[in-house]
């Protein structure tokens, strides 16, 4: 657990059973639990094939409750005399069965949805039927977006057009006027208050949405003229996702209630604050880092909150607006695992070397004698000895002085006498800079059956870090130490930053792969040499699907909804990934057309016997039959 730090990430919806395997508890310690290990078992024999994600539904659940609890609760706490209306932004997740979860989930809570494009407006005027919810209107709009948004209200639904850019406040106008509808607008303020880390720059003077405070009384001075500015209700901002510091939530809800208050006075009709998004998930448990962690919890985002606009509102003696927020990947994120299997493994040579012959070159000898003489106060220089010689060998050999087999011979030598350092180097409490590297270059390479760029893009793009871990063998000792690499042809498709104690580590502990001989561990048998090993990554359920790209022509993974009953689980929808025809189809190969290329390419080799008649059916058979197949490998 402490390898994993599964507790400081997971609780409490993933933790480790008495067999060794991850269990999930979609309702956290108010419900039951399943082990993922036999789900991915049973799911396989439904011929659902890795890698494969899991959404937990039960667990999409638990996080609205728990943010409408916080904020029921500090509700209570503070006196507030007013109201909190969440809304998901669809951005983060924009899958159709999750939405619709979501706003079923919601229901009581009459919890809303953001939509931050046109597109987006499409999923959220037709999704969301929920009496008294929200539907916030953001991103960029042209007329058409505001006219749907405005016809909106005749359906009975709440859509609020936050003006972002300064173009957006004549079409709002003249669209209300047209329409004969008086629309409900907000206005997206640029808060000088900065975010912290990767996306800080979503606030601040030259962020780029929002309006700058003259551009706020700008537009309010265009609304009054129009005899609009009952129309104006909603102050929204938005200081960046992953918000680490309570500090920032802070600064930033202190400066807008300011706003808020200021602009009731100026006569709008100030009914809601939206406070945006930027809850943060705890990617490693440590509560410190800086990119994968943050300082505070649900509650205490609340209770700032709450507690900030009723102070501002209190002095002003104004009414409280109805507060909004705009969390995404605090509701999305825990809610889907991605499982997914080791294909193979890459190891550095290991062991102990075949005692030297006197008759040896020179180069062998001094690689042997270093190796012999490897301690505890001399492994850092042998370390250097060792580096030196190996270089020494190749440029001997380059030169022709030393054969095939005596550079093999050194360069295994020179990995047995890094093991043998590094074996001594673990032990010690502090690790000189020279052999930080050590632990990398020694690594193992698992490879996984998985492409980084189409199921963890961020891990990619901006090294974010995910909680990856075995599902199964945890009783056992996970003996080697590993990076992963991906199915792609790209140096970049690997993954050699893992969640640790202190901020990061380049390797993470797995298991040595088992061989095959049938028996043992439940895990089906496959045509492998070695038994299943499955990996698992996750809080990836915020922005990974959609973000994912098709690299190599790797596809959207299969997908499962589970949801926990009484008697165990009920699979409430597959999706099933991309097959080869779809993903040759986004770049406009038809399959039809691949087919007859091959079958004419054959004929033409039967005429001139290059092939034989069962060879030529044999490859057909085979290029059709893929067509139709997963873009992973199957086990
Ligand atoms: N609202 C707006 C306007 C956003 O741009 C975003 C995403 O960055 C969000 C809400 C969701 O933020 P988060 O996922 O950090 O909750």
């Amino acid at each position: 657990e402490e390898l994993y730090r599964i507790t400081g990430w997971g609780e409490p919806y993933f933790s480790i059973n008495a067999a060794g395997h991850v269990t999930v508890s979609p309702e956290g310690d108010r419900g039951g639990s399943l082990d993922l290990f036999d789900l991915v078992n049973a799911l396989k024999q439904r011929n659902l094939g890795l890698p494969l994600l899991i959404r937990f539904s039960d667990i999409l659940e638990d996080r609205i409750e728990r943010l409408n609890a916080a904020f029921a609760k500090a509700i209570a706490r503070y006196n507030y005399p007013g109201v909190y209306r969440g809304v998901f932004p669809v951005k983060c997740n924009q899958q159709r069965h999750l939405v619709e979860a979501l706003v079923r989930f919601g229901k009581p809570h009459q919890f809303g949805l953001e939509a931050g494009s046109k597109p987006e407006l499409m999923i959220a005027l037709a999704t969301l039927k929920t009496p008294g919810a929200l539907l916030i209107c953001n991103g960029y709009k042209d007329r058409e977006y505001i006219e749907m948004a405005i016809l909106a209200q005749q359906l009975g639904q709440i859509p609020i057009i936050v003006l972002e850019q300064v173009e957006e406040v004549p079409l709002v106008i003249e669209a209300g006027r047209k329409l004969g509808i008086r629309p409900i607008l907000g206005v997206r303020a640029k808060l000088s208050s900065k975010g912290v880390g990767r996306w800080g720059t979503s606030a601040g003077d030259r962020a780029k949405f929002g309006l700058t405070v003259p551009e706020i009384l700008s537009t309010v001075e265009q609304l009054s003229a129009a005899n609009m500015l009952d129309s104006l209700q909603l102050l929204h901002y938005h200081i960046g996702s992953q918000i680490s510091s309570i500090a920032v939530v802070k600064t930033a809800i202190q400066e807008a209630s300011q706003i808020y208050v200021e602009l009731a006075k100026l006569g709008a009709n100030m009914k809601y604050l939206d406070v945006g998004g930027g809850l943060g998930v705890d990617y490693d448990g440590s509560k410190t880092n800086f990119y994968a962690s943050k300082n505070y919890n649900v509650q205490n985002y609340a209770n700032d909150v709450i507690a900030e606009v009723k102070e501002a509102c209190d002095e002003r003696k104004l009414p409280v607006p109805t507060l909004v927020s705009e969390s995404g990947r605090a509701i999305a994120s825990h809610q889907s695992v991605l499982v997914f299997d080791v294909l193979s493994t890459s190891e550095v040579p290991s062991g102990v070397p075949d005692p030297v012959q006197e008759t040896e070159h020179l180069i062998i000898r001094n690689l042997y004698e270093t190796y012999e003489s490897i301690t505890v106060e001399n492994y850092q220089e042998a370390y250097h000895d060792a580096t030196q010689f190996k270089e020494e060998a190749i440029s001997l050999f380059n030169f022709g002085y030393v054969s095939l087999p005596e550079r093999a011979r050194a360069e295994r030598l020179y990995w047995l006498c890094c093991e043998k350092i590094l074996v001594i180097a673990r032990q010690q409490e502090y690790v000189p800079d020279d052999l930080e590297d050590l632990e990398k270059i020694m690594a193992s390479i698992y490879y996984i059956n998985l492409s980084v760029f189409q199921s963890a893009p961020d891990s990619w793009a901006i090294d974010q870090l995910f909680p990856i871990m075995p599902i199964h063998r945890l009783d056992e000792e996970p003996t080697k130490r590993a990076t992963l690499a991906d199915l792609t042809c790209d140096s970049d498709g690997k993954i050699d930053q893992f969640i640790d104690l202190k901020d990061v580590k380049p390797v993470l502990e797995l298991h040595p792969l088992r061989k095959n001989e049938g028996k043992g561990q439940k895990a089906e048998a496959t045509p492998h040499s070695h038994e299943p090993y499955y990996l698992a990554m996750f809080l990836g359920g915020a922005y990974q699907e959609i973000m994912g790209n098709l690299h190599n022509l790797f596809g959207d993974t299969n997908a499962v909804h589970i949801h926990l009953t009484p008697k165990g689980y009920e699979i409430e929808h597959v999706v099933k990934g991309d097959t080869m025809t779809e993903v040759l189809g986004y770049v406009q190969y038809d399959s039809e057309d691949l087919i007859e290329s091959i079958r004419q390419q054959t004929e033409l080799a039967l005429q001139e016997k290059r092939i034989t008649l069962q060879e030529s059916q044999l490859l057909l058979q085979n290029y059709e039959r893929s067509l139709s197949r997963y873009t992973y490998l199957s086990a």
